[in-house]
């Protein structure tokens, strides 16, 4: 058995079709300073020629996986036509370099400067670079990109590494599922097969036992690979397959049912989105709004501040898909594990208790007023909802309405069109919000509890180190008490309270936090079906019942354990 990283879900049986590397010989030979002239244009002529492949790539994946998917091609033609690198290769054409030598030379630099970054994110963009300088030294020797044109049958496909373009161009009727000897979870081919639903392993290590042939099977969903497997395991993951599929297809049919239990108690099943490019997925998964839109992440990975107008298109983009339906658009949530270099922040000795989110906001008034502008007016295009991260005392609160009127009252003398038909609410994820829940919910017009937060600072424990990540529990009794609590003190001043941290999408809490009479869940899009089996199989008594259990219990385990055994029919 090989273990890698599960980059994607499912579990397939099938051949291997081990992919050797390919790699044409670089030629490499010194040219005259007559022959640059000439040189220079077989660079251009070849970069036009691997910018209309690239083209017709995204093409191709827009029509199979969507517009969102697609534009990470947009991603690979800018570095094509990136100054820096095109100077890069012309100044070793210069030197006396051939155009082959020269764009390897100069790609395998600039690759390299994304593969010194300290963001794992910017770290994955080195093998785009690479993959964009492949196919254009590629066609300067006339040669096709690609390793996976060969294939005949449909197979497993196993190789070093898949360049973003293999896996776009893969086709799921022949590529049943691919392994790698490296690559990560958010390397773009990862994401990429999760969202063409091609089962993935990455980052197995050496994959020469492998041959071409072999019977496979690939769990993506523990990320385990299992050469010639004897018949009894064999046996055994064509079982846990056939039942995969069968939870999928029942999955799939529930997109248009309500999240209604069966005794006709309904709730609302919202998306955490991080993009506009994020709209698609969640209206196919059936979110019925956004109950967590990360504004933060326009910010991030730039030089400098977006613009208003930048983040009202950003906003009117996510506000129009959902019409009429609530978008949850959450003020700057910056700080703690999320730096914005060009904010010049200081150094803190415990960032996630410092200056971070509303703080933040409400210390740079400038900034603050820029996103609640662009929010105001793009909510004229659709229902917009505000909601304000880490808020600890009710000061804050009053200071961002004081804010909110300064604002409008702005945009009325600019004479530009905005809206006051919204609602402001706060995230209770600080146990000081959430005790004293009863006096913010006569403040604001809703709750969403941000239980990633919420956990973390209850039990004192860092959400990011996995040294006390046992620790880190939304089972443990004090976390549901609070919750129910909070969840009470917003019902008793008639006010709406969903959640949007990951336990949102925790099918086994669901039955608990129904019986709490929670209203919304807001969790990533893909998790939506799940709950939703969950909420359309449970009648809200039997809810109430499990609670009562839950209740008698002092440890977060044996209240995990409850919902396992309670579940294990649904799940
Ligand atoms: C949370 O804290 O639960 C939450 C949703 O916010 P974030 O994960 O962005 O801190
Ligand atoms: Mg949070």
């Amino acid at each position: 058995m090989l273990k890698g990283i599960a980059a994607s879900n499912g579990i397939v049986i099938g051949k291997a079709y081990v992919v050797k590397e390919t790699k044409p010989e670089l030629p490499q030979h010194d040219i005259t300073p007559e022959q640059r002239e000439a040189e220079l244009e077989r660079l251009d002529r070849a970069r036009a020629v691997t910018r209309q492949q690239l083209e017709a790539i995204r093409a191709d994946l827009a029509a199979k996986a969507g517009e969102s998917e697609a534009a990470i091609f947009d991603a690979h033609l800018m570095l094509l036509d990136d100054p820096m690198l095109g100077e890069a290769v012309v100044a070793k054409i210069n030197e006396g370099r051939n155009a082959e030598m020269a764009v390897h030379q100069a790609g395998e630099t600039f690759a390299g400067m994304f593969d010194a970054m300290d963001d794992e994110y910017m770290r994955g963009r080195a093998a785009d670079v690479r993959d964009i300088c492949t196919r254009w030294v590629n066609n300067l020797l006339g040669v096709e990109t690609g390793s996976l044109g060969n294939m005949t049958e449909p197979a497993v496909v196993f190789a070093h590494d898949l360049a973003p373009s293999d896996t776009a161009q893969m086709d799921k009727t022949k590529v049943l599922a691919f392994v790698t000897e490296i690559g990560g979870r958010t390397s773009h081919s990862a994401i990429m097969a999760r969202s063409l639903e091609i089962p993935a392993v990455v980052g197995v290590g050496d994959l020469s036992t492998v041959a071409n042939g072999d019977t496979v099977i690939v769990d993506g969903n523990a990320g385990e690979v299992i050469v010639n497997p004897d018949p009894a395991v064999l046996a055994e993951y064509q079982e846990r397959r056939r039942t995969l599929e069968e939870r999928k297809e029942k999955l799939r049919a529930l997109k248009d049912l309500p999240a209604q239990t069966p005794d006709g108690k309904t709730f609302v099943l919202a998306a955490n989105i991080g993009t506009p490019d994020d709209v698609d997925s969640a209206l196919a998964y059936g979110a019925e709004g956004v109950g967590l839109y990360r504004t933060e992440f326009l910010y991030m990975d730039r030089a400098d501040m977006p613009t208003e107008q930048e983040q009202y298109q950003a906003y009117r983009k996510v506000l129009e898909a959902f019409g009429r339906l609530p978008v949850i658009i959450r003020t700057l949530d910056i700080g703690g594990d999320k730096e914005l270099p060009y904010l010049k922040l200081d150094r803190e000795l415990n960032p996630f208790l410092g200056n971070r989110a509303i703080r933040l906001c409400l210390s740079n008034p400038g900034l603050f007023k820029t996103q609640l502008r662009a929010i105001l007016r793009a909510g004229v295009s659709g229902n917009p909802w505000i909601m304000l991260p880490m808020v600890a005392t009710l000061d804050e609160v009053r200071r961002t309405k004081a804010l909110l009127r300064e604002v409008e009252a702005e945009l009325e003398a600019e004479g530009i069109p905005f809206t006051r038909d919204y609602k402001l609410g706060i995230m209770i994820e600080i146990p000081s919000a959430a005790v004293q829940a009863d006096h913010f919910a006569r403040e604001v017009d809703f709750f969403s509890i941000g239980t990633n937060d919420l956990i973390q600072y209850t039990l004192a424990v860092d959400r990011m180190n996995e040294k006390v990540s046992y620790l880190y529990d939304p089972f443990n009794p004090a976390v549901l008490r609070l919750i129910e609590q909070v969840i009470q003190a917003g019902h008793r001043h008639g006010i709406f309270v969903g959640m949007c941290g990951e336990m949102a999408g925790e099918p086994l809490a669901t039955p608990l936090l129904m019986a709490m009479g929670l209203d919304e869940f807001s969790m990533s899009a893909s998790s939506i079906p799940q709950v939703k089996a969950v909420i359309r199989s449970l009648d809200i008594a039997r809810c109430r019942e499990l609670w009562q259990q839950a209740q008698q219990f002092t440890d977060g385990s044996q209240i995990r354990q409850l919902m396992e055994e309670a579940l294990q029919d649904i799940l």
